[in-house]
């Protein structure tokens, strides 16, 4: 399944107020993508947008595939190999670690198919394996990042969206999550849109950059072009 992501002209708001003003956005299949921008530039909004959680009011957002996503209900996304991890990361603190996985297989008729799976998200994260038995709330913010991805990969999805994941987490484990973001793109060809505050991390690990400012794309470039560039940084990252 293609994990590519073409938005075309998306506007989109809550009720009378718009944020988003007509969005181009091409997430290219197998490519890692950064969305940033500062606050209030419509990051979240945008990620609502693709996830159905918001409506767009004009505009279409296709899959790879040519799925038209606008169409597909929010608890259909995962059939359509879209996974999200939410902002605040979305694990239940009261299941264990091992709980928590199988819950993002659930919706898998084949369990053994499922099993092999868990398995596979205990060799890639090697602390989770240590604490299959532990409580979500037991777990360190790292550990709990990395539950969430976990979590959504259960779904084996072909484009994984993540709302951002660097929130609250020392510089040093953000490398180490983004860093797995790389390797699954590398070694599954995984497909991912990242929303992040956190910009030069973002632009790190990203192969394509996008730049929103009041809800549209000021810049779309190759992700080292784009933290190479003083200017942009200037005027719309602050830094
Ligand atoms: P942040 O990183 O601060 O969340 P962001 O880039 O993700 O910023 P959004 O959260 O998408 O930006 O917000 C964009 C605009 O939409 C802001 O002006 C915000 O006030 C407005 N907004 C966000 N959520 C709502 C809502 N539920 N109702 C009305 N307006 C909203």
């Amino acid at each position: 399944m293609s994990g590519g992501l073409v938005l075309a002209d998306i506007s989109a708001g809550y009720g009378a107020v718009q944020v988003l003003h007509g969005i181009n956005l091409n997430v290219e299949d197998g490519s890692i993508t950064a969305v940033v921008g500062a606050n209030g530039a419509g990051k979240t909004t945008l990620l609502r947008t693709i996830t159905g959680q918001v409506r767009p009011t004009a505009g279409t957002i296709r899959l790879g595939n040519g799925a038209d996503l606008s169409r597909v209900p929010v608890e259909d996304m995962v059939r359509h190999g879209v996974a999200l991890v939410p902002e605040g990361r979305g694990v239940i603190t009261e299941l264990t670690v091992e709980e928590n996985l199988r819950l993002g297989g659930l919706w898998r008729q084949d369990r053994k198919a499922a099993t092999a799976v868990l398995a596979d998200m205990y060799d890639l994260f090697e602390p989770l394996a240590r604490r299959r038995k532990a409580a979500g709330h037991q777990l360190s913010g790292g550990e709990r990042q990395m539950l969430a991805l976990g979590r959504a990969l259960m779904a084996a999805p072909s484009l994984l969206l993540l709302d951002e994941p660097s929130l609250g987490l020392a510089p040093k484990v953000t490398a180490q999550i983004l860093g797995m973001l790389r390797r699954l793109r590398d070694d599954t060809g995984l497909t991912v849109l990242l929303i992040e505050q956190n910009v030069r991390s973002a632009l790190a690990v990203a192969d394509h950059g996008v730049v929103l400012n009041l809800g549209r794309v000021v810049a779309s470039r190759p992700a080292a072009e784009l933290a190479g560039d003083t200017d942009l940084r200037h005027t719309y990252l602050g830094f």
